[in-house]
């Protein structure tokens, strides 16, 4: 029983989800493997084989895979599928992108966002935006799953010496082609990775309030930031900054939540945070009660106020 984690990566490191990634192939019960699929990637091939309890890291280098191209990856994952019982990808824009292509090709069911390993064939995860947990069991020869990344520990990035294989590159599929990418640069840490995160909802009232009572904060604290649903609806704050059931699942170490509710869809985002504090003027609203410290507050006040004392 070998598993393949399908590694998120820049061809020159390795990203974080896929040492959350790992943890879970480990839980499955046998070896695990790591594909890297991309162009000039040597050096992502050769961090991945770092990443302990990793036994073999499979590096399939070509230019077709330079993009990411979901049709590319998948071909490439599906022509050493063949060897394993288990394939992982991280439960990301990407990962979501190549795994159901892969598991409709192998005609197996893909089970999705998994949070735990029950066993090598049972698995749970969060349904109904993480108000109950399913437990599945499949009988399908390959198990093809996508890991929610706040699930699972991190495996250590180093201290591993797997072996490095190279894989023949696939050929471009000619189904699609990469026209262009635009990239936000932040000096802010990414949200999935922040290991503090600052929140602010629909009570910011415009984006220029979001920028002013919240950036402060986040900058003293060096988080990233992040939004409800409702204040990035109403354009106070960017798209790619919204946690919750539509938006990024995160854990950080710390989630400040200022002027949001508490809908379950939000929590569903953000409840897994090991220390959650919340700055309300409601004393009843609903995240007071998945937070560890409660601020009854007008925000506008509060927040502010933090930003000076710490
Ligand atoms: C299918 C679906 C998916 C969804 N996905 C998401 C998602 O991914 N993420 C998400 O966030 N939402 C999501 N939502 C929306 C969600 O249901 C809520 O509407 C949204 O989270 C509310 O955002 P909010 O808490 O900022 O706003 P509100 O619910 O309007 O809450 C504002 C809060 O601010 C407080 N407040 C007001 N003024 C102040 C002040 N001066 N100081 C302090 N506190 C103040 C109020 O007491 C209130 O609690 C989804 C909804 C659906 C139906």
């Amino acid at each position: 029983m070998t598993a393949l984690v399908i590694a998120e990566h820049d061809h020159a490191s390795i990203k974080p989800a896929t040492l959350n990634t790992v943890t879970a192939a480990l839980a499955c019960g046998g070896d695990v493997h790591v594909l890297v699929a991309g162009a000039n990637a040597a050096e992502a091939a050769k961090a991945a084989a770092q990443i302990a309890g990793v036994s073999k890291v499979i590096a399939a280098d070509s230019a077709s895979l330079a993009e990411n191209l979901a049709e590319n990856v998948a071909a490439q994952v599906l022509a050493i599928a063949g060897n394993y019982s288990h394939i992982l990808f991280p439960s990301t824009a990407n990962g979501k992108n190549v795994a159901p292509r892969v598991a409709a090709k192998l005609d197996v069911a893909q089970i999705s966002d998994i949070t735990k390993v029950d066993s090598p064939d049972t698995f749970e995860r969060p349904i109904y935006a993480g108000n109950a947990i399913a437990t599945v069991q499949s009988a399908d020869p390959v198990k093809v799953i996508t890991v929610r990344t706040t699930g699972f520990d991190a495996a250590a990035a180093t201290g591993g010496s797997a072996a490095i294989e190279t894989a023949e590159g696939v050929a471009d599929s000619g189904k699609s082609s990469f026209v262009g990418r635009e990239v936000t640069k932040s000096e802010r840490p990414e949200l999935t990775a922040a290991k503090i995160i600052v929140s602010g909802g629909r009570a910011l009232g415009s984006a220029e309030k979001f920028t002013e009572v919240m950036a402060p904060l986040a900058d003293k604290l060096n988080a990233g930031l992040g939004a409800s649903r409702a204040a990035v609806d109403a354009g106070y704050a960017p798209n790619d900054w919204q946690v919750g059931q539509t938006g990024k699942i995160v854990a950080p170490q710390l989630y400040i939540a200022a002027g949001i509710s508490g809908a379950i869809q939000h929590l569903a985002g953000m409840k897994d945070s090991k220390v959650i504090v919340a700055i309300n003027k409601d004393e009843e609203a609903p995240i007071f009660s998945v937070a560890d410290y409660g601020l009854v507050a007008d925000l506008f006040v509060a927040v502010p106020e933090l930003g000076k004392a710490l």
